[in-house]
């Protein structure tokens, strides 16, 4: 079971990340490769589009990122 936690700290720019952080699956902050027992959901949040179109992601950190202040 995946942990979700609200972000304690402000979440990078979503267009500035990887693929992988945009999927889920590497630590939005330092970039860690996640797994089922070291994943964070971050809940989900929203981004904006060029055209204004608002999409919603789920941002994951690892523990040691999202329980960091
Ligand atoms: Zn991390």
């Amino acid at each position: 079971m995946t942990t979700t936690l609200p972000p304690r700290r402000p979440l990078p720019r979503r267009a500035g990340l990887t693929r992988r952080q945009q999927r889920g699956a590497s630590c939005v902050w330092c970039c860690i490769v996640l797994s089922p027992d070291t994943a964070v959901s971050l809940g989900t949040q929203t981004y904006q589009l060029a055209d204004g179109q608002d999409l919603e992601w789920h941002p994951r950190g690892c523990t040691r990122c999202a329980e960091a202040g």
